[in-house]
């Protein structure tokens, strides 16, 4: 039994507790930080590093640096604490160069572990007091004795309440002892190329030699999130490689017809964009296209006129929209479109009542629904397609990759033909990098007659002056929205931020009419409001990021974005979109108090440019900078390790891509390959979760 359990591998799935028997009292610790199972310990990465390697001498030491020193401790003081303020310990260090301080505030219980005479390396940010040197709470430990904690690159992670640096690094050091064995390299040599072995990788990125070690490891570790990625492209490209689509044909006069019942002339992009999507439609290769388009640039009516060309041709379409705000709006905007044709376009949503649900459900799968416009209730498993050609997702990027497969597979016996409308366009290789075989669509071109919208940034000094602007536009029969700063942490905290806004903007303006809206608000209520704004029932509105996306309110002629600098460039642009709809001259103000350099540029890049693409572009560009890990941005996958703003990484992407293709098999299954299948399964199942770290 016993030489059995020594040769046993561990389980990096099981619980903690059990499969390291050794670390139970650590697993609470872990636990804390959401990590319950070895595995997760060995990819908690650390989100920066702090380079403890270079040992300086104290006469030549930096003030404001983190550095640290091999010293002599002469003395060791600790005076109590006195009301408010804290027990402090003092020691005296030296070396052949000079003398320094070292302070500790608070019962750390450091004099206990520090002796007058010990020899010890310490490392720690150094400030200058008066004419020494001093470590402000420094890490410690006996030098001569490795460590990982000082005189060397040491990882700083991301803690929770109860967790110190200190006690985690001590644990994910012993877990990586443990379990490094244990990790299969999900490639082959020849696969892996010049990026390291995965085991070294993980060791590397937690606790490197060097810091010039770190790039490599963290590109082996996003290699696989790449290749996680692209396998499940890959699989989904196999799997409709089978499927035929309706073939839906539309001849010249028909297009005509539909086309001549739009209340305006496409634009060229737009007409260009048509005969794309009328061209993919006539296939039974299934369309995947994805049209993008600036705010304001009019996807919609592309979308409408392809949804007319399927009922024409004798099947439904549908169009799924991530708000109830926003399917709404599809509806009001293309209901009427479609009724000018004999379309009938049903709305469904969550909150209709169970009665008007079972009714439009009945509709759909007797096939009186031609169109059925909604939000991700069109996907419900109540809802049965007898005849489904075509659907289209508005704002895709904000459903998962299993929503939009769910919606495809409403198709009976063919797979619908997919069109997925973006108002947030990214550059075309991460396009095809991210999407995989997309073709794309694109409206530069903005519809005629559209004013630019003036942009400016001010600090806050401005308020009151713009507060005036506010009333007086209101005073014009004008209305105006106010975005309440982005609170990533919590939606609650938002909102509570959104409500004392609120509260503000009614005792300064006392004679507007203020309305609110956030994500905490029942969909019902939200609506409710939206639709009362529209209505120019309120002259202001004040409201989180959900306003972002869609809202057409033609009489808004301001939005002012307060803490802008806390946005998405994207976002921002986004939000300038909700006024400039109507032929008055709009403004939109980013109010900002950032100083520092970055934040300035990204601000102004917004207000030099009404180009989506040039701001997406500029956008990708500042995030290159300062970035370690990579970001969560909404649209793209959940990548923790990989950045798709670093150019480096969409290498690794593209290289990712071509070993997909040759190791998902015809079957789009991964036959013999159980690592492999296992990183992508754990992806997809993160990607559902939407659970990027
Ligand atoms: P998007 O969905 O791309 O943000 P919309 O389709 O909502 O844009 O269009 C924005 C506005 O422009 C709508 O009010 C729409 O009626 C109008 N519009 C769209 N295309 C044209 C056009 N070719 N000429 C004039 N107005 C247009
Ligand atoms: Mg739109």
């Amino acid at each position: 039994m016993q030489s059995s359990r020594v040769t046993d591998p561990i389980d990096l799935d099981r619980p903690i507790r059990s499969a390291l028997p050794a670390l139970a009292r650590g697993a609470a610790t872990l636990a804390r930080l959401g990590v319950t199972t070895p595995r997760q310990a060995l990819w908690y990465l650390p989100f920066r590093y702090d380079d403890f390697s270079d040992l300086r001498r104290l006469a030549e030491l930096i003030p404001d640096e983190k550095q640290s020193a091999r010293v002599r401790v002469e003395a060791i003081r600790v005076e109590p604490g006195f009301g408010r303020r804290p027990q402090r310990v003092i020691a005296q260090l030296s070396d052949d160069s000079g003398s320094a301080e070292a302070i500790w505030f608070g019962r750390r219980y450091v004099e206990r572990r520090l002796q007058q005479g010990d020899e010890i390396v310490v490392s720690g940010k150094v400030s200058q007091r008066g004419w020494r040197s001093q470590f402000t709470s420094p890490e410690f430990s006996p030098a001569g004795h490795e460590s990982i904690h000082t005189a060397r690159v040491v990882p700083v992670y991301h803690l929770a309440a109860g967790v110190t640096q200190k006690r985690l690094r001590e644990l994910l050091a012993r877990v990586l002892e443990a379990c490094l064995d244990a990790v299969e390299d999900p490639l082959t040599d020849a696969e892996r190329g010049d990026l390291p072995p995965l085991d070294t990788a993980l060791r590397t990125a937690h606790f490197p030699e060097e810091a010039s070690d770190v790039q490599d490891a963290l590109d082996r570790l996003a290699f696989d999130e790449l290749l996680a990625l692209q396998l499940t492209l890959a699989q989904a490209r196999q799997a409709r490689d089978a499927l035929l689509s309706a073939p839906i044909a539309t001849d010249r006069a028909t297009l005509d017809e539909i086309v001549g019942t739009l209340p305006f002339e496409l634009t060229g992009d737009q007409a260009a964009a048509v005969r794309a999507i009328t061209a993919d439609l006539a296939s039974e290769r299934p369309m995947r296209r994805l049209l993008q388009g600036d705010v304001g640039s009019g996807k919609t009516a592309v979308a409408a006129v392809a949804l007319a060309c399927a009922v024409r041709a004798g099947w439904q379409a549908v169009l799924m929209a991530p708000t109830e705000i926003l399917a709404r709006q599809h509806h009001a905007g293309l209901a009427p479109l479609l009724d000018r044709l004999g379309v009938r376009a049903e709305f469904l949503s969550g909150s209709l009542t169970p009665a008007r649900k079972r009714e439009i459900h009945d509709a759909i799968g007797g096939g009186m629904a031609e169109v059925v416009i909604g939000t991700h209730a069109v996907i419900s498993a109540a809802v049965e397609f007898p005849r489904l050609g075509l659907a289209i997702v508005d704002e895709q990027h904000r459903f998962g990759v299993g929503q939009r497969a769910a919606l495809q597979a409403k198709g009976s016996d063919r797979e619908p033909h997919l069109l997925a409308l973006t108002a947030t366009p990214i550059p075309r290789t991460l396009a095809l990098t991210v999407y995989g075989d997309l073709s794309i669509s694109t409206i530069r071109e903005l519809p005629p007659g559209r004013q630019p919208i003036r942009t400016e940034i001010r600090d806050r000094r401005a308020l009151p002056k713009i507060q005036d602007f506010l009333a007086a536009e209101a005073a014009g029969g004008r209305q105006s929205f106010v975005v309440v700063p982005l609170v990533a942490e919590s939606e609650a905290l938002e909102a509570a931020s959104a409500e004392a806004e609120v509260e503000r903007l009614r005792a300064a303006l006392p004679d507007l009419r203020i309305g609110l809206v956030h994500g905490q608000l029942r969909a019902d209520e939200r609506d409710a409001t939206m639709t009362a704004f529209a209505a120019r029932e309120m002259d202001l509105l004040v409201a989180t990021t959900v306003i972002e996306v869609g809202i057409d309110v033609p009489n808004a002629s301001v939005i002012l974005v307060e803490d802008a600098e806390r946005f998405g460039l994207a976002q921002l642009h986004q939000l300038r979109g909700r006024v400039g709809r109507g032929t008055h001259r709009s403004i939109c103000i980013l109010l900002s108090d950032a100083t520092d350099e970055l934040a300035q540029e990204r601000l102004a890049v917004v207000a030099g440019s009404q180009d989506g693409f040039h701001i997406a572009e500029q956008d990708l560009r500042l995030r290159g900078a300062g970035n370690l890990l990579g970001t969560r941005q909404s649209g793209l996958p959940p990548l923790r390790v990989a950045s798709l703003f670093e150019p480096r990484h969409l290498k690794l992407a593209e290289r990712a891509r071509g070993l997909a293709d040759t190791v998902v098999g015809a079957d789009s299954v991964l036959a013999g390959r159980p690592v492999l299948a296992r990183l992508q399964a754990d992806f997809a199942a993160a990607e559902e979760a939407g659970d990027a770290a």
